[in-house]
Parts: C-alpha cells; sequence; structure tokens
C-alpha cells in the first residue's frame, strides 16, 4: 500500500549561509521529493524555542535555539512515499562525523549543531512542525 506522507525540512543558518540551498533543495528532488510550500525566514529566539520545546530540558537547549534563531533558514514542506523515514535517513546522523557517506549532513554538515538541516522524526512531530510553520 501506498503511503504518501509530508514532513517538515529546514535547512539551517550554516547551509543558507554557505549558499547551499540549491543543492540541498536538488538532492531533494533527485531523490524523489516534491517541495510542495517553502519560505525563507529568520525565527526570533522565542520562536525558536517553542520550535525545540520537546529538547527544553536537554543541555544545548539554550544554544541551539540562539543558532537557530541567528540567521536566516528555509523551511519546506516534502511530500513522497514515507517521506518521513526517508528524510531521516536522506540527512544523516546527527552527528555529521557519524553520517554515513552521501547523505546530507555528511556532505555538507559542519558540528553536531551545525548540521544543516533539520527533518520531522514522527508523524505526529510532522503535523506540529508543518503547522507551526505554515498554518495560518
Ligand atoms: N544538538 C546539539 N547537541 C547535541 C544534540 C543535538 O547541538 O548534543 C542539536 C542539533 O542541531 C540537532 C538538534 O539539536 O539537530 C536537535 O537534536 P535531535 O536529537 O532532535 O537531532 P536531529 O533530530 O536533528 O537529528
Ligand atoms: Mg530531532
Amino acid at each position: 500500500m501506498s503511503n504518501i506522507e509530508q514532513t517538515l525540512s529546514i535547512i539551517k543558518p550554516d547551509a543558507v549561509e554557505r549558499n547551499l540551498e540549491e543543492q540541498i533543495k536538488t538532492i531533494f528532488k533527485d531523490n524523489g521529493f516534491v517541495i510542495l510550500k517553502e519560505k525563507k525566514l529568520k525565527l526570533e529566539k522565542n520562536e525558536a524555542e517553542q520550535f525545540y520545546k520537546v529538547h527544553e530540558t536537554k543541555p544545548f537547549y539554550n544554544d541551539l535555539c540562539e543558532y537557530l534563531s541567528s540567521g536566516t533558514i528555509i523551511v519546506m514542506v516534502l511530500e513522497r512515499e514515507n517521506a518521513i523515514k526517508y528524510n531521516r535517513d536522506l540527512m544523516g546522523a546527527t552527528d555529521p562525523n557519524k553520517a554515513k557517506d552521501g547523505t546530507i549532513r555528511k556532505l555538507f554538515g559542519k558540528s553536531i549543531d551545525k548540521n544543516s538541516v533539520h527533518g520531522s522524526d514522527s508523524p505526529e512531530n510532522a503535523k506540529t512542525e508543518i503547522d507551526f510553520f505554515f498554518k495560518n
């Protein structure tokens, strides 16, 4: 049975800064993703805190929210078969040093915090994250 899903992808500040937007979008398209919606924006710190609320007890939470709100990001709704898991595999491990060859984080990530992309990790979170950016 087909399982067409939508997932939220973010091109993070480190990648936008290095003008990697088109290269990363090309990887998504070459992997069968359709970019249904997209926008370029800069979050306020409190908005980043809300987006990453699941991590609020983690030691890296404050730095993470500072970082996500430090520059321009590109947020996209990506669609394809099994989009959520497929995108997680295509992104690679959180730490680019541990990510497999060919993954986006292996190709472009600089460090565990500046790892170039975000991707939803479950259907529930995909819905919440898509609504966060695209619900009017
Ligand atoms: N992060 C970090 N230090 C860590 C773990 C995570 O700075 O030790 C950052 C990193 O940017 C990561 C984000 O927090 O992408 C969210 O962490 P999560 O565990 O959800 O990783 P992801 O789902 O992005 O792979
Ligand atoms: Mg995560």
